[in-house]
């Protein structure tokens, strides 16, 4: 878990630096009299303005919590932002040690994109150029060798130019740990040296093909992908996003694969089962009983019936994670893809067939209470929770046979909560609204026992065959949703299904 976390920071910052960045050549292209000089820097600096203070700064030996082999980043200064390789003009990264010597703990180094061997594992690195009639090895030179002579991996990460329709563009792969096995000096011209050092890839590590990876970026040769992961490995799977209608992208956000909850949001635990080898017996089973005294999966983790409340065993309980009653928390299961629509913005569809019943995806987001959720200036990816245990015809004979929901939370004291994607969220912000929707949603809650804040789990309610568009209803009451300032809003329905009711709202 501590893995997973370590990842989702750093992506998350890398993505607060990416959204200062969009704005600031947003803002450059609004007024191009007012030229923004070097934006990535400018960016830099709000970013550590906004976002670091100096006890934040890390400077690793070795790897870097949370960046995978094969991360791929734009900017130079996207590596200092990771802190993979903290100068954005110098190619080797070193830190000072208590003895006053200095240590190497990466190095950028650059090739063409067409020189490009896919062969990695031995690299030469030339160092910097030794000026002229000095014979001694020092500054960056002296820190690689003295990584060499004390066994240090270095971390390396290849840059690489390539030419897209005349623009140069740059890209920077994490290719790994290296060790450096040799040095030595070669004559530039009379009295002046390069020192060259030779390094090799550490065992281990996962195998990279840089060719695929610089070849799966852009453009045509990827049918119009035009991202390959939208969530930089916060996913189990990634989610690729193509746009074959524009050369539009997504307006940048940061990308979270869990719920962010208010700062003072600390609900009880749940009281979880204590089935130790599984939860097979639905009488004992705590969370079963919960649930009307069935487990409500079936053993290929589709969900029986749709109920007001889902509740799935989890951080309190003593099953194994393999239990069949944890579905939604393992995250996807099937290839998502964001994609350009004709007439609705961006939608979602699936890659993969899917089951009807089956888990698809959680609405991810901040976790907002209403006086919160009023004041945010755009509503349009705002999800409202915990309400719908009123809706009639869900709740009607349902709550009879679910004890813990009999009363259900009392409607006078309902505190209400949404999930707001517009800032931060994952990709189900993208998911339109149907009249004869494929999804359903699903309250659940299995690490906390507040119903008034379940999560939002998307689940099949039919076959979902492959490049079927995803949507659920956004069960909005027609003629009742206000603008900030008291109008009523509406807005006609662009779903195209033969039994559209004509409004989204
Ligand atoms: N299409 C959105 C986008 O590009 O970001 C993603 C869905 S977002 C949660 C909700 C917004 O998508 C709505 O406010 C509306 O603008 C649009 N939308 C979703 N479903 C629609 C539908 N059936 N008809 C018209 N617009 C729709």
């Amino acid at each position: 878990d501590g893995v997973a976390l370590a990842r989702e920071n750093i992506m998350g910052s890398l993505q607060d630096f990416r959204l200062i960045y969009g704005e600031l050549l947003d803002e450059a292209e609004k007024r191009p009299r007012k030229a923004v000089i070097m934006p990535d820097l400018q960016a830099y600096r709000i970013f550590r303005e906004r976002f670091i203070t100096e006890s934040d700064d890390k400077k690793y030996i070795g790897s870097v919590p949370g960046i995978h082999v094969g991360d791929i980043f734009h900017l130079r200064v996207e590596l200092c932002v990771v802190g993979l390789h903290r100068p954005h003009r110098v190619s080797v990264d070193h830190i000072k040690q208590e003895d006053g010597t200095c240590i190497a703990v990466s190095v950028v180094s650059y090739a063409q994109s067409s020189d490009v061997k896919n062969n990695l594992d031995v690299l030469v690195y030339s160092g910097s150029v030794a000026a002229i009639g000095n014979q001694k090895i020092e500054g960056t030179n002296l820190a690689l060798k003295k990584s060499m002579d004390t066994n240090t991996p270095v971390r390396v990460i290849h840059g690489f130019i390539t030419n897209i329709n005349g623009n140069c563009q740059r890209t920077y792969i994490y290719g790994g740990l290296y060790i450096i096995e040799k040095y030595w000096r070669e004559k530039e011209r009379e009295n002046c040296y390069v020192y060259m050092f030779r390094l090799r890839r550490m065992a281990g590590q996962n195998h990279i093909d840089i060719k695929e990876i610089l070849n799966s970026g852009q453009g045509e040769s990827s049918g119009g992908i035009v991202i390959k992961d939208l969530s930089r490995g916060l996913e189990r799977i990634p989610v690729s996003v193509v746009n074959s209608i524009s050369d539009e992208y997504p307006m940048p956000y940061r990308y979270i694969s869990r719920l962010q909850y208010p700062r003072n949001f600390h609900p009880a635990p749940p009281e979880g089962c204590g089935c130790v080898g599984g939860c097979s017996d639905s009488k004992r089973c705590a969370c079963a009983v919960k649930n009307g005294g069935e487990i409500p999966f079936n053993d290929k983790g589709c969900i029986i019936v749709a109920k007001p409340l889902v509740y799935e065993c989890g951080p309190s309980c003593k099953c194994p994670p393999t239990c069949h009653n944890r579905v939604g928390q393992h995250g996807i299961k099937f290839r998502m893809q964001v994609f350009k629509t004709k007439s609705m913005g961006w939608g979602v569809r699936t890659l993969d067939f899917i089951p009807s019943g089956s888990f698809v995806c959680e609405y991810i987001g901040e976790v907002l209470d209403d006086e919160e959720a009023q004041k945010r200036t755009t509503d349009e990816y705002l999800f409202a929770i915990g309400h719908n245990y009123y809706d009639a015809v869900l709740w009607a004979g349902l709550s009879r046979s679910i004890p813990s929901l009999q009363k259900g939370p009392d409607k006078d004291e309902e505190a209400g909560f949404a999930v707001d994607a517009s800032k931060m969220g994952n990709f189900a912000k993208f998911i339109n609204h149907s009249c004869t929707p494929n999804l359903y949603a699903q309250n659940v809650l299995y690490d906390h026992d507040d119903k008034n804040v379940p999560r939002i789990m998307f689940f099949a309610c039919e076959d979902i065959p492959p490049h079927q568009e995803l949507a659920y209803h956004y069960n909005y009451t027609i003629d009742q949703v206000y603008d900030v300032n008291g109008n009523l809003k509406k807005k006609k329905c662009l779903c195209g299904s033969t039994e559209c009711d004509g409004w989204l709202y």
